[in-house]
């Protein structure tokens, strides 16, 4: 397992972490003086600096993606919707190809209409054949460009609004039905916080092997949690082993960056941005 004690040559940051106290922009060049080298941003943090000027403030500062954040949200109630969502999905491959991304992560969505309040069903099992088809359509379209897709499992509590794939099995039975050869094009993002309680998932991580792992995320799981999206802790500040799953990544042949991603309404987005890049350094070194 690689030591990660003395440098955070391996840390990245994914830019939600910093998202209410700086524009994309200055992450870039805060990241950047620290030493950091990579970094996963958000699409509408992009999109609000301009897509080329981002691309060309990656290159300048020499600075490489983990990630590009976010692919998905297929399931539509109608066939109109769901085209919809297929158009944004090849939009967000072009963009993480322009950005070089080494993959673009999709968060794949639930039952329609309940991000915004207002399922227009209730059938999961109808969002899940959504998710399947449009990986699938988008997957054609991705490999035909060169960019793997990461299918990130998200937390059960998430199934209603946000992802309906909630265990690493169930995203790498997707992988295998849909690349069963595993040719690197489709794959999955491990996030700690999604996927730590989960009893498989030393069993998955292994079955997943390097060719399927395409991310890592890290931060906590506090006790108590005080809300189900934005109250997640950093690294050694809750229940979470980090190097124990980091260690089961690596033995399975995942050699890539640990990528901190904190939404924290309550805390860390209420601190000053430097502050919170230089506790994420500090805890890469010594929580993950
Ligand atoms: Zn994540």
């Amino acid at each position: 397992m690689r030591d990660f004690s003395r440098d955070h040559r391996w840390l990245a940051i994914n830019t939600a972490t910093v998202r209410v106290q700086w524009p994309l922009d200055r992450i870039i060049d805060e990241c950047a003086r620290r030493g950091i080298r990579a970094i996963s941003p958000w699409r509408d943090q992009v999109a609000a600096i301009g897509l080329d000027n981002i691309a060309k403030r990656l290159r300048d500062a020499g600075m490489a993606l983990s990630g590009y954040c976010r692919g998905g949200m297929f399931p539509a109630s109608t066939t109109e919707g769901r085209r919809r969502a297929l158009d944004d999905n090849r939009r967000a491959v072009d963009e993480a190809k322009t950005l070089n991304a080494p993959c673009l992560v999709l968060v794949v969505g639930g039952l329609p209409g309940a991000l915004d309040g207002a399922p227009a069903h209730k059938d999961i099992a109808a969002a899940r054949t959504d998710v399947r088809d449009g990986i699938a359509a988008t997957l054609a379209y991705a490999r035909s460009v060169g960019m793997p897709l990461a299918i990130e499992p998200l937390h059960p509590m998430y199934a209603a609004d946000r992802a309906c794939v909630n265990t690493l099995e169930q995203a790498l039975d997707l992988c295998d039905a849909l690349d069963p050869q595993a040719s690197g094009a489709l794959g999955v993002a491990v996030d700690v916080y999604h996927v730590w309680w989960d009893p498989k998932l030393q069993a998955q991580i292994a079955r997943a092997g390097a060719r399927r792992l395409l991310a890592f995320h890290v931060c906590d799981w506090l006790v108590p949690t005080r809300d189900l999206l934005n109250d997640r802790g950093m690294m050694g500040d809750g229940v979470i082993d980090i190097p124990r799953i980091r260690g089961w990544m690596e033995e399975a042949g995942f050699a890539g960056y640990s990528e901190v991603e904190i939404f924290s309404a309550e805390n860390w987005w209420k601190r000053e941005g430097g502050e919170v890049l230089d506790a994420c350094i500090a805890r890469h070194r010594s929580a993950v």
